[in-house]
């Protein structure tokens, strides 16, 4: 079993890799969150024990249940929020989580920022963005990218004042790709996230639009090709998942 999650890593960094030379990129400049949820804590050691750092987990309660089990044991870890996030469970996803990807209104990030001790620093957020149009994707709506002039200009006032807020630092943007064939016909919307993300870096250069989470299991050579930072893998190193 050991073997088995340590080959499979092994693997998923090695075509993580090859697709950054493809592009032309430096493969460190890749992180490879681990998805773990539905997964045992004693499965996740194992991950860990190959060398993993980074764990994503779609659920607030699911993920503190594991970090209370793993932590102790693992001090160093950073764990990352990917699901949907409601605002009755900000203040404990601010203290589990080192970043959320998944802020996706102005409400969720003002209630974020209310429950980060500041001493303790800010807390980094991507912002979610739907760029497919795909009905049943969370996140703050730009079906068709930069050129969807209205839908644009209603977003920019409320990205100015999530960079307002004192509690929060936003370091770039996350997507969703629909579920296609063949990996290259989500091209075009991890394309147009990464091209949202330099229309917001020309408008808002004082914050930090580094990161681009994007691409998953069927999808992430893409992303890598279309500029994704932090690539978020569970099925390609854990097995399918049950239910
Ligand atoms: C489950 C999930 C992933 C990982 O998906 P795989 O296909 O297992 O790699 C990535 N991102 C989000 C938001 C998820 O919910």
């Amino acid at each position: 079993m050991t073997h088995t999650i340590a080959n499979r890593l092994q693997a998923v960094h090695a075509r993580i890799a090859q697709a950054a030379l493809r592009a032309g990129r430096d493969p460190a400049t890749i992180t490879l969150v681990a998805v773990t949820k539905t997964h045992a804590p004693a499965l996740i050691a194992e991950a860990i024990a190959a060398g993993v750092h980074d764990l994503g987990e779609n659920r607030v309660q699911e993920a503190a249940a594991k970090i209370a089990v793993l932590a102790a044991a693992h001090p160093g870890l950073r764990w990352h929020l990917i699901g949907h996030l409601q605002r009755n469970k900000a203040r404990l996803a601010a203290e589990l989580f080192a970043m959320i990807h998944s802020v996706d209104s102005l409400r969720l990030a003002e209630a974020l920022s209310r429950h980060v001790d500041v001493g303790a620093g800010r807390l980094p957020i991507l912002l979610q963005v739907n760029v497919s149009g795909e009905a049943s994707k969370e996140g703050f709506d730009l079906p068709g990218g930069v050129a969807n002039q209205a839908d644009l200009a209603a977003l920019l006032p409320e990205v100015e004042r999530i960079l307002a807020l004192p509690g929060l630092e936003v370091r770039g943007l996350m997507t969703i790709a629909p579920i296609v064939a063949d990996q290259a016909q989500a091209r075009p919307v991890f394309r147009a996230l990464r091209e949202l993300r330099d229309e917001l870096a020309r408008r808002f250069p004082q914050a930090n639009w580094a990161e681009l989470s994007m691409g998953m299991t069927d999808d992430f050579e893409a992303a890598i090709a279309e500029g994704a930072t932090i690539v978020r893998v569970g099925r390609a190193i854990f097995g399918e998942r049950e239910g």
